[in-house]
């Protein structure tokens, strides 16, 4: 399945992607991810990625496109891929449609992720990631032992973006740029909304109902 999980940041796309991979067996491909790797590894990628992500704008379309061809024509992704936080933009969108070609296009089906921006807040300011293995807390609903990741044992950390200035700015940026991918995919009958305000799980299986899922 060609899967492109949108939403606003703090939706749970994250969570939702890594749940979806082990089901459905294709790969979970997180942007974000991959900018804050490259943004550890002090690559040249990840110097330009930081300059943006830290401001809480939009790392420019081309460097974003052109590492997502690269991930998304390896061999693993020859059978789908769960995208999780690409396309972002309009013209990204566009772009994902060429390296894909008709057929697959046709294929891609858009779980968008429906949240309101009061839940965003307190999830994000909460939120605690593990840079390791990239499991994510919340302090409050789902925290970590102390301050090591059960997955691996790693020491959990804050995003540098997961603060009060730069989350409001995450979330003009979303709203200026991403939101009209809403109803970009609409038009093109490929998406899906689920609602995830609840917990971890719930939202899963709404999720897995609306793509048609339920009881695999
Ligand atoms: P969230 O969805 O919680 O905001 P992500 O981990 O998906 O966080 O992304 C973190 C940051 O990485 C974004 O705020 C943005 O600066 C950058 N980024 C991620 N994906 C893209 C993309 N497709 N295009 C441009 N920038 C991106
Ligand atoms: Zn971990």
């Amino acid at each position: 399945m060609y899967l492109i999980l949108l939403g606003a940041p703090g939706a749970g796309k994250g969570t939702q992607a890594v749940e979806l991979s082990k089901i459905l067996k294709v790969p979970h491909i997180s942007t974000g991810d991959i900018f804050r790797d490259n943004i550890k590894a002090k690559t040249e990628l990840g110097v330009i990625a930081d300059s943006y992500i830290s401001k809480g704008k939009l790392v420019p379309d081309d460097v974003t496109t052109n590492m997502v061809d690269d991930r998304i024509s390896q061999e693993d992704c020859k059978n789908g891929f769960i995208l999780d936080g690409f396309p972002r933009t309009i013209a990204q969108a566009e772009a994902l449609e060429k390296i894909l070609g008709k057929t697959k296009s046709k294929l891609l089906k858009v779980l968008n992720i429906v949240i309101s921006e009061d839940v965003v807040l307190r999830r994000l300011s909460q939120r605690r990631i593990c840079p390791n293995c990239k499991r994510s807390y919340h302090l409050e609903f789902d925290p970590p032992h102390g301050d090591i990741c059960y997955s691996c044992g790693a020491k959990v950390v804050q995003r540098p973006d997961d603060v009060p200035d730069v989350i409001k700015q995450r979330l003009i940026t979303y709203n200026e740029s991403t939101k009209p991918l809403i109803d970009f995919y609409r038009s093109k009958g490929s998406l899906v909304n689920v609602q995830s305000e609840n917990d971890i799980d719930e939202s899963l299986q709404n999720s897995l109902y609306a793509l048609g899922l339920k009881g695999i």
